[in-house]
């Protein structure tokens, strides 16, 4: 593929005409499908429409580092900085902050201007960005919990400066929610001196993402941090002053964050025509259903060969690396998206690290001790490894990693001992 005229591509055996791309949403993934577009040659208009007002900034620093601030740095309004290094400006983007996407309108197959190709237009407050190309990019929001009463969230870079001026020695503070941003959150206000209750409606801690017994491993971790840790435990609504809960029950806080998951924000793309499960439908090139829209991110649910279903991540390492190849297939290219997913959590000073998709596993084995300090769960189908956990045994999760991309058969017998590196447990194909 080479540039031929600005903003088209010529390819073997044809034109195609790629001139005005819009990308929908200024996070990571947003970003990233624009470096991958120039990077690739591409010369032609992207525009990119943002609801928020910051230049895209990345967000697992949010519930660790920024969250972690210095008191005396937050009381000067210093902030630490989060933006993307890429320099915005380098890549000829005509970036539109505040100026979220409201709704989409699909040009009619075969309909004027250029009959046949895809293309429509993005609706916004200020006006309509026509495209021949969408990427659709906007991420996930916060679900809120019903009630009037204040309740904060940790999603956005205004978030975090929030909640980290809030957290101070007393301050009570109720975390709805035991998965991965409340034991963030819950780890670094207990470190700044807060009384923390974390109410969870699973029977344990990560019970949504790794399933309640291994969750259940983390749980001491929150009584040695004093942390007062309430599973299995609903949560009716946020009041004034604190947490109604079911049969009458009530607690007080100073403070609420919800942290009970996300949800993909598609709400504009409602009677689009583009279809929509679980986010965007988009298959193993990353194609929603309309011809030339492309979903990439937290927004999108995807067809994984590798796992054989459709599977939405709210991972970093995905919406770094899934944008690779919407570009590509933008430019013309047939490339597969079939990543073995990996993603991250520092909590109560472990460094959590996961990889694969537990999902597709018919058992589970420890590797080490899980009431020790270090050791690993790992999930199989079949002979073969289908995601892993490991808890301050990095090198495990590589390894792990590297096998279940390559889809081998493992020794369970030394998989599970913590004295055998897991690259020795994968047998020949
Ligand atoms: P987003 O980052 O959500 O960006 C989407 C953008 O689109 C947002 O700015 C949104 O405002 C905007 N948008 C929404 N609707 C519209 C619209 N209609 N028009 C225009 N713009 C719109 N992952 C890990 O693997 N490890 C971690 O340690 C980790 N830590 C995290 C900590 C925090 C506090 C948070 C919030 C997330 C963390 N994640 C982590 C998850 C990771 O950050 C996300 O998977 C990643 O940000 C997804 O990027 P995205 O671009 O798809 O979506």
């Amino acid at each position: 593929m080479n540039a031929g005229r600005p903003g088209s591509f010529s390819l073997t055996g044809g034109d195609l005409r790629v001139e005005q791309i819009v990308v929908v949403g200024g996070g990571l993934a947003g970003l990233r499908t624009v470096e991958e577009l120039r990077t690739r040659g591409y010369q032609g208009r992207v525009t990119m429409l943002a609801a928020e007002t910051r230049p895209p900034y990345d967000r697992p620093p949010l519930s660790k580092r920024v969250l972690a601030g210095e008191p005396d740095a937050a009381e000067l309004g210093a902030e630490i900085d989060t933006t993307l290094r890429a320099d915005v400006g380098a890549l000829g983007l005509d970036l539109r902050l505040g100026e979220p996407a409201t709704g989409l309108d699909l040009a009619e197959p075969g309909g004027p201007g250029r009959p046949g190709e895809p293309g429509g237009v993005v609706r916004t407050a200020g006006g309509g960005y026509p495209f021949d190309r969408l990427v659709v990019a906007t991420g996930a929001a916060p679900v809120p919990l019903p009630g009037s009463g204040r309740q904060r969230f940790l999603r956005t870079h205004e978030d975090a400066l929030a909640l980290r001026t809030l957290l101070r020695p007393g301050l009570r503070l109720a975390i709805v929610g035991a998965g991965w941003i409340g034991a963030e959150l819950a780890t670094a206000a207990a470190a700044r001196g807060c009384l923390v209750t974390v109410i969870e409606a699973g029977p344990a801690p990560l019970a949504g993402a790794v399933g309640a017994e291994v969750g259940s491993r983390t749980a001491p971790w929150y009584a040695a941090a004093g942390i007062d840790l309430r599973t299995g435990q609903a949560v009716e609504s946020v009041a004034d002053g604190g947490l109604t809960l079911p049969g009458g029950g009530w607690l007080a806080a100073d403070e609420v964050v919800t942290a009970i998951g996300v949800r993909p924000s598609v709400q504009w793309l409602a009677d689009s025509g583009v279809r929509l499960d679980n986010g965007v439908a988009a298959d193993e090139g990353l194609h929603a259903s309309a011809p030339g829209v492309y979903a990439v991110g937290d927004c999108a649910s995807f067809m994984s060969r590798r796992f054989g279903r459709r599977l939405r991540f709210e991972h970093w390492d995905v919406a770094l690396h899934a944008p690779e190849v919407a570009a590509a297939n933008i430019l013309g290219g047939s490339e597969i998206y079939d990543p073995v997913p990996y993603s991250w959590s520092e909590q109560f000073g472990r460094m959590m690290q996961y990889a694969g998709y537990h999902g597709a596993a018919d058992r589970r084995l420890w590797r080490g001790d899980p009431d020790g300090g270090q050791w690993a769960a790992c999930w199989l189908s079949g002979p073969r490894l289908v995601a892993i956990l490991t808890v301050g045994r990095p090198r495990d999760l590589v390894q792990g990693r590297r096998i279940i991309a390559s889809g081998a058969p493992v020794d369970t017998s030394l998989l599970a001992d913590p004295g055998v590196p897991v690259k020795n447990a994968a047998q020949a194909m």
